[in-house]
C-alpha cells in the first residue's frame, strides 16, 4: 500500500553529492554532518549511504549513541560535548568524541577516570560567531589541560564555525578563519573549520577536516546558486496525492478563516499533507505545488493536515492525482524556503514522523 505524505529518499544521489564534496576538497577528510534525524532525511539510510564518510558529525549525545547503535564505526562527534559525569561516561561507553567549548567540560573530564579513554576529541575556538568555543587566549591553557588528561588519547584538534560562510567575500569569514590558523600554528594539530558554504566558497578554510551538512542533501546554501549550479543533487522529493475537489463560485471562501476568497471559478483541490506533517505554516497563500507538469498556488491557511490548492488549470478529475511540494525540476526546497521566508535547512528538519520516508537508489 502506498502511503502519502512520502518523502521520497534517493540514496543515489547521497552518494553522488558525498563524491562532489571530495571533488571539492580532495585534501581534507569528511566529517558529514547528519543531526537532527540527518536534516530529517531519516539517521539509519543516510550514514549507510554515506559509509565512505571519514567520520559522523551530531549535535547531541542521544544522536551519537543512536548511530553507534546503528553500527557505525567511524568516529562520531558530539558537536555540543556534553554537561554531566554521567554522559561522559556513557560517551566512552560508546566510543563517542567530544567537542569541548568551555572550560567547565574541561574540568569535568579530568576530574572523573573514564572505563576508556576518548580519541578523536576537538576544542571549539571562539572566532566571531559567539555561539560555542573559548576564546582564542583560553585555547593554551585548555590544550595544555587536554593534552595532559589520561582520559584522551591524543590531543585535540581546533574547531570553529562560520557565522556567514554563505555571504562569499564577506569580510567577516576571514577574519575567522585568520583567527583559527593563527591558534593551529601554534599547537601543531588538525584543523576543522568549513561548513556546506565553505567548502564551496572559501578554499583556503577546508583544512585537515570539512563538515558538510546541507549540501549532502543536494541543497544550496547559497541564495543565487541552484544546486545544479554546484554539481549537487537533491536528495529528498516531498510528495503528497489530492483527496478532494471543490467547485468554487465567485465569493466561496477556503479554509480556516475563509483566508481565501474566489473572485471567479476556481476548482480547489485539497491535498493531504499540512503543518502537521511539518509543511509550514508561513506557506499559506504564499507557497507553490506542482501537479501534472504544473505549478500552482497553495490557497489560504495551511491546515494541519491539509492545503487547498489551484486547480482551475489543470484539466481531468485530479481525485487521487500525486502533488509535489518539493524536490523534482520545477520546484526545489530552496524556492519553497523562500516562499516560506524562511531556510533549507528548517523545512528539511521540520518533516514530521508522520511521513514516510521512502527509500531507493537513482
Ligand atoms: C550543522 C553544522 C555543520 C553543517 O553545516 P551545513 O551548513 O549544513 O553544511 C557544520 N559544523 C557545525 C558545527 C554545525 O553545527
Amino acid at each position: 500500500m502506498q502511503s502519502y505524505p512520502v518523502a521520497s529518499i534517493d540514496l543515489s544521489a547521497l552518494k553522488h553529492n558525498l563524491s562532489r564534496i571530495k571533488e571539492l576538497a580532495p585534501t581534507s577528510r569528511v566529517m558529514s554532518v547528519v543531526k537532527a534525524n540527518a536534516y530529517g532525511h531519516g539517521y539509519a539510510q543516510v550514514v549507510q549511504a554515506l559509509i565512505d564518510s571519514d567520520a559522523f558529525a551530531v549535535a547531541r549525545l542521544s544522536e551519537g549513541i543512536r548511530l553507534r547503535e546503528l553500527g557505525i564505526k567511524q568516529p562520531i562527534v558530539i558537536l555540543e560535548g556534553v554537561m554531566s559525569s554521567d554522559a561522559l561516561q556513557l560517551t566512552a561507553d560508546y566510543s563517542l568524541s567530544l567537542v569541548f567549548h568551555n572550560l567547565t567540560q574541561i574540568e569535568l573530564v579530568n576530574s572523573i577516570q573514564l572505563n576508556t579513554p576518548l580519541k578523536f576529541c576537538w576544542l571549539m575556538v571562539e572566532t566571531g560567531m559567539h555561539r560555542l568555543g573559548l576564546a582564542v587566549d583560553k585555547i593554551g591553557e585548555a590544550m595544555q589541560l587536554l593534552s595532559a588528561s589520561s582520559n584522551l588519547t591524543d590531543k585535540p584538534g581546533l574547531m570553529s564555525h562560520f557565522a556567514s560562510a554563505e555571504l562569499t567575500n564577506d569580510p567577516r569569514n576571514q577574519k575567522q578563519l585568520e583567527l583559527l590558523k593563527q591558534c593551529a600554528d601554534k599547537y601543531n594539530t588538525p584543523i576543522s573549520m568549513a561548513n556546506s558554504a565553505a567548502i564551496i566558497s572559501i578554499s583556503d578554510s577546508h583544512g585537515d577536516w570539512i563538515r558538510p551538512g546541507l549540501m549532502l542533501y543536494g541543497v544550496s546554501p547559497f541564495d543565487n546558486r541552484t544546486a545544479s549550479d554546484l554539481g549537487l543533487k537533491p536528495v529528498m522529493q516531498l510528495k503528497s496525492v489530492v483527496i478532494a475537489v471543490q467547485e468554487l463560485q465567485t465569493g466561496d471562501q477556503v479554509g480556516y478563516g475563509g483566508d481565501w476568497t474566489a473572485s471567479q471559478y476556481t476548482r480547489v483541490g485539497i491535498v493531504s499533507i499540512g503543518y502537521g506533517d511539518g509543511y509550514n505554516r508561513q506557506l499559506s497563500d504564499v507557497g507553490s505545488v506542482i501537479i501534472g507538469h504544473k505549478s500552482v498556488p497553495v490557497l489560504g491557511r495551511v491546515s494541519m493536515d491539509m492545503i487547498a490548492i489551484d486547480l482551475t488549470d489543470i484539466s481531468g478529475s485530479s481525485l487521487g492525482d500525486e502533488v509535489c511540494l518539493w524536490g523534482n525540476d520545477m520546484l526545489a526546497v530552496e524556492d519553497v524556503a523562500q516562499q516560506a521566508g524562511t531556510i533549507p535547512y528548517e523545512l528539511l528538519c521540520q518533516i514530521s514522523e508522520r511521513v514516510v520516508r521512502e527509500y531507493h537508489h537513482g
